[in-house]
């Protein structure tokens, strides 16, 4: 597989193409950025967890029937996915309320969801990503409304299958966001799975695992991300 032109670069990969068009070589950066971008920094080794993290979740979702972009890594900092045309939304799904949830209603970070929640966000810098919902996904063509409802049920399908990793690393799974695309008219979950897009926290001790290290300046950032790695592939041996 060779890697051919530069198509992407985004925040946090670079996408490239390949010498078949179906498929795209993604590179991971150690760069990190925060609040729409305001906050830049980078992050030791973080491609090389998040690539590797995100791949082995990808494996794990794909066993429960589950397709996702995912093809095979292809070293410690990229991976070959499939070529997708990408859905512009962001998929968030909560267990517990952090975040932008707990100040929009007002709770407390922590508190208990009696049963988890997905919320779309439409995929614009400029605008903020602002929240939407079905109705409007359908409306200004973003998706079909049978594609909008899939990928709602898929982000509490994969809830539940990154619930019980995680429960055994000893993480609880706060929330987390997914993007999805289609390829041949199917819905595949696209992008990442990594404490860039996920919130963790250590099941005893409640300490944060992920980007809000970063976001918050807390400290020991690098740390976390390679505890998170560490404790995943242990808890899938
Ligand atoms: N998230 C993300 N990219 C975004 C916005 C959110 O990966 O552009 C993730 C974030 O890491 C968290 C979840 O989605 O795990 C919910 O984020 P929230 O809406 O609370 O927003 P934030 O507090 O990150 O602004």
């Amino acid at each position: 597989m060779k890697k051919l032109a530069l198509r992407y670069e985004g925040k946090a990969k670079r996408v490239y193409d390949t010498d078949q068009s179906d498929y795209f070589w993604v590179a991971y950066k150690d760069d990190a950025t925060a609040f729409n971008g305001e906050k830049k920094g980078q992050i030791v080794d973080k491609g090389e967890v998040n690539n590797q993290l995100s791949a082995l979740f990808f494996e794990e979702i794909e066993k429960a029937g589950i397709p996702t972009h995912f093809v095979r890594l292809l070293s410690e900092r990229d991976m070959l996915v499939r070529r997708l045309d990408m859905i512009p939304l962001e998929v968030v799904v909560r267990n517990i309320v952090a975040g932008s949830l707990a100040k929009r209603l007002g709770v407390e970070e922590g508190f208990i969801l009696s049963r988890p929640v997905v919320e779309l966000y439409y995929k614009d810098d400029k605008l903020g990503d602002p929240m939407v919902n079905e109705s409007h996904v359908a409306a200004m063509g973003w998706a079909s409304v049978e594609h909008a409802r899939e990928i709602q049920t898929l982000g509490f399908r994969i809830n539940e299958i990154l619930k019980k990793i995680l429960g055994k690393a000893g993480i609880d799974l706060i929330d987390f966001k997914l993007e999805f695309g289609v390829a041949d008219g199917k819905v595949l979950l696209g992008d990442e799975i990594s404490p860039d897009t996920c919130r963790y926290w250590d099941s005893e001790t409640h300490e944060k695992l992920d980007k809000d290290r970063f976001r918050r300046d807390l400290g020991r950032v690098e740390e976390a991300y390679q505890e998170v790695f560490r404790r995943v592939k242990a808890a899938l041996v």
